[in-house]
């Protein structure tokens, strides 16, 4: 209400329209509010007063061509004429104006036939209708509904007094009448008008609120999607940030495990290479000491020659630590260079033809050779390479008691895959898994008679892995056993 009663004062008192740039929008709405009961007022105002010509039939005898004629020629026409422009598009620029000379000319032609036949009160009635219909049918704004009312009664008196010699007394019984239905009339056609300017106000107000609501939700929403760019933008980072949180957590997980079994290795490692070290250097410093006690010449050289393989098997096992602690220090490098496998191999033949286990056990070695002799020149690091075989082999004839050697090789591409075949005394499947780790002398305690550090293929390994290779076992308990190994290699033509 407050707002309104704000409004109504920006509101001409007389004219009712707006002061400011609201009134052509109220216009507009006024006549598409109106549009459809104008029409109707027309169409239905111009059959009465047609339809009201058979009341000239009974009382108005000679004039009631004249009437005929103001109905049926001026009047009616006028009214249907109307009716018709208000299909048109420009109506709304003089629709108003249009009702307001539809309303005076109706009228005039009503005042007619009161002032020619003055004694029939069917026509003052007529006139009563006008200003009925005038004032709240037909939709005529209260100014002009007002002015055309006032101009009526005007025309009215100045024709009776002027024109026609009229009794006072039904002119003022008239000037009664009229002037109290236009009173009225002013009064509904004013709050009716008052009324419509209000509504309109009201959906104005509400139509700018929805706006605003609309706006208002509008930037809530771009707020809302902005935020959840944020978030998403904040939750990724936050989800990669833990992702990473877990790597870095996995690796430190890793490092401390890696840390832990390499501080037990080493324990480990330290423990044995003291056993291992300590074997042959009780030999040699026993057999040393019993040097002077030798009884004769033969015993002399007897713990003369236990003294030297024991020390033969000292430095042995020397080299391997130190080949070892190379390894483990990233200090052992891979030389390569170029040089014939066939060769190579001839040369393992022959140093085990000579072998002191292949001697007394009298084993048969072999060698395959997969490639042929000219064709067998690698690139690949020739020493790592031979101490590999020499391990393999030198196992191969400690480990068997009869039987066949053979190692062979063959050459897929640049894939190097070597085997080394035994028929001896094979390792239990159990112990298949630890013979690669360090001081894992599978038959130290039910093969005494083999001298074993547990450290060549611990070493053979290494070095495999080293040069992108690797190793691996299939044997079986008293039948034998066979090492494969593969190696990446590069040709030399
Ligand atoms: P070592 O032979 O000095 O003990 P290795 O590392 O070469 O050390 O071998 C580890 C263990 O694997 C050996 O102690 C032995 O029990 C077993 N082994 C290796 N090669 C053979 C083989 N050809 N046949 C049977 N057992 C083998």
């Amino acid at each position: 209400m407050d707002n309104w009663t704000k409004h109504i004062r920006e509101i001409n008192r007389v004219t009712l329209s707006f002061t400011d740039n609201r009134e052509d929008d109220f216009r507009q709405y006024y006549f598409d509010n109106s549009i459809i009961t104008t029409r109707v007022s027309f169409a239905l105002l111009a059959f009465i007063y047609g339809f009201f010509s058979y009341l000239d039939s009974v009382v108005a005898e000679n004039y009631f061509n004249l009437f005929l004629y103001i109905r049926f020629v001026i009047v009616v026409p006028m009214l249907l004429l109307v009716f018709a422009l208000s299909f048109s598009k420009s109506f709304i620029k003089y629709w108003q104006e249009l009702l307001f000379v539809t309303y005076l000319t109706a009228a005039i032609g009503i005042i007619s036939m009161i002032v020619l036949l003055p004694n029939y009160v069917i026509y003052s009635n007529g006139m009563m209708l006008i200003f009925l219909a005038g004032s709240v049918f037909i939709k005529l704004r209260f100014l002009l509904g007002s002015i055309a009312g006032w101009i009526s009664i005007l025309v009215y008196n100045v024709v009776s007094l002027v024109f026609f010699d009229i009794e006072v007394n039904i002119i003022i019984t008239n000037n009664f009448f009229f002037v109290g239905a236009v009173v009225i009339g002013m009064f509904a056609s004013y709050h009716a008008e008052i009324f419509d300017r209000r509504n309109f106000e009201l959906l104005r107000q509400i139509a700018k609120k929805n706006q605003e609501i609309e706006e208002t939700n509008e930037s809530l929403e771009k707020k809302v999607e902005s935020r959840t760019k944020l978030l998403n933008v904040r939750n990724e980072e936050l989800q990669n940030e833990i992702a990473r949180r877990i790597v870095i957590e996995q690796e430190l997980i890793g490092a401390k495990e890696k840390a832990e079994q390499s501080d037990k290795l080493k324990s480990a490692f330290l423990a044995n290479m003291s056993h291992e070290i300590r074997t042959p250097m009780n030999g040699i410093i026993g057999f040393a000491n019993l040097l002077p006690d030798a009884e004769d010449e033969e015993e002399l050289h007897e713990f003369i020659e236990i003294i030297k393989s024991n020390g033969d098997h000292l430095l042995d096992l020397i080299n391997d630590i130190i080949d070892l602690s190379k390894i483990e220090a990233g200090i052992l490098d891979v030389h390569k260079k170029t040089f014939n496998l066939n060769v190579l191999t001839k040369e393992i033949y022959d140093l085990f033809l000579i072998d002191h286990n292949v001697i007394d056990k009298k084993l048969s070695v072999k060698i395959n050779n997969g490639l042929e002799d000219e064709k067998a020149n690698i690139v690949t690091d020739r020493i790592r390479l031979k101490q590999m075989l020499i391990n393999l082999v030198n196992n191969a004839c400690k480990y068997s008691d009869k039987g066949e050697i053979e190692l062979g090789y063959s050459v897929d591409g640049n894939r190097l895959s070597v085997y080394v075949k035994d028929e001896g005394i094979g390792i239990s499947e159990e112990q298949q898994e630890n013979i690669f780790n360090r001081f894992m002398q599978v038959t130290l305690n039910n093969t005494p008679n083999r001298e074993s550090k547990g450290l060549g293929l611990a070493i053979t390994k290494t070095y495999l892995k080293m040069m992108g290779g690797n190793i691996k076992v299939r044997s079986k308990l008293n039948v034998g056993s066979e090492f494969s190994f593969y190696l990446p290699i590069e040709f030399d033509d």
